[in-house]
């Protein structure tokens, strides 16, 4: 007991030295974390259903502090935003998947999907076309179909909007809107944009084969999507019955932790050697 007492005495130190730092000066902290290579990409791999094989994998950034450990992105991020640090920060993450992309391309077929998710701040930024444009300049050409992954919340202006979209397609991505159902992605914004992949949200996903709820709303999400014709994605897939439910009922892509964790650019290479993983 006292070393369990002495344990976690520790851990609420390491916590709050982290929140106190990150309060006091989240700006600077984050700027000297880019700076001193403290961030870096992991990638989670997305498969086909109708095959079971990969199909692409979406880039999740990660931030290993030196005291604090790993600071969880839907912290750094809302910090990021907060501070008006999100261009920096998404560029940096631009950067390092460039520098892993020779490798992505030997672990992952030509075509693979290559999801990154873009915060609404981004979208606002006067620099996002130039930004788009290097990223995609310092990417092997042809072998990723890139995906831009987006909730809808403060989208811009429907005109303007339309015109990013368009844009955007003409670049050649495709365009998600992501985490499908949780208010952050309302049906409203499906009439008017048009999107490529409709990622349904986990908490969905977490619903099915639980006994007491069927998936009205999911079953409802699904065949809006195929009148649609939007290709759908479900994240959060823990379980084999989860799979199987979602299969069956025609949905395109899976993604979560029964299929695999995000893996970092290592371990997605060990992954690839032993394809018995997937
Ligand atoms: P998201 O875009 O919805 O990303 C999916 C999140 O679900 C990831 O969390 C992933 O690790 C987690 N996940 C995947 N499969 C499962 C599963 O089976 N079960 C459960 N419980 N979770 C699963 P992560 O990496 O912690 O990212 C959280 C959020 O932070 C992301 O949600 C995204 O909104 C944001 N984020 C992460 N990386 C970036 C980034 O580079 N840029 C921006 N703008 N946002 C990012
Ligand atoms: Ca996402
Ligand atoms: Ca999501
Ligand atoms: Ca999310």
């Amino acid at each position: 007991t006292l070393l369990l007492a002495v344990m976690s005495a520790l851990i609420s130190c390491v916590l709050c030295f982290y929140i106190i730092t990150l309060r006091r000066h989240p700006g600077k902290e984050l700027l000297a974390a880019i700076r001193n290579n403290q961030f870096y990409v992991v990638y989670q791999p997305v498969i086909d259903s109708s095959t079971m094989k990969i199909a692409g994998v979406e880039a999740l950034m990660r931030w290993k502090h030196p005291e604090a450990g790993e600071i969880p992105p839907d912290v750094f991020i809302h910090f990021a935003e907060t501070q008006n640090l999100i261009v920096p920060l998404t560029r940096h993450l631009f950067k390092l998947i460039a520098h892993d992309a020779l490798t992505l391309q030997n672990v992952l077929p030509p075509g693979s999907r290559l999801g990154v998710n873009i915060a609404p701040g981004h979208l606002h930024a006067d620099s996002f076309c130039q930004d788009i444009r290097s990223f995609v300049s310092s990417l092997p050409a042809s072998h990723f179909q890139l995906v831009l992954e987006m909730t809808e919340r403060d989208m811009l202006n429907e005109k303007v909007a339309t015109q990013l979209f368009d844009w955007l397609h003409e670049e050649g991505f495709l365009i998600a809107i992501d985490d499908f159902g949780t208010g952050h992605s309302a049906l409203i914004y499906l009439e008017r944009f048009r999107f490529d992949y409709l990622k349904i949200d986990r908490g969905f996903i977490a619903a099915i084969g639980t006994e007491t709820i069927t998936s009205p709303v999911l079953d409802t999400v699904l065949s809006l999507a195929k009148r649609m014709h939007l290709t759908t994605v479900a994240e959060g897939v823990e379980t084999p019955e989860q799979a199987s439910w979602l299969c069956e009922r025609g949905v395109n892509y899976l993604q979560g932790y029964w299929i695999s964790r995000p893996l970092t650019l290592m371990q997605l290479v060990a992954a690839h050697d032993e394809p018995a993983k997937y």
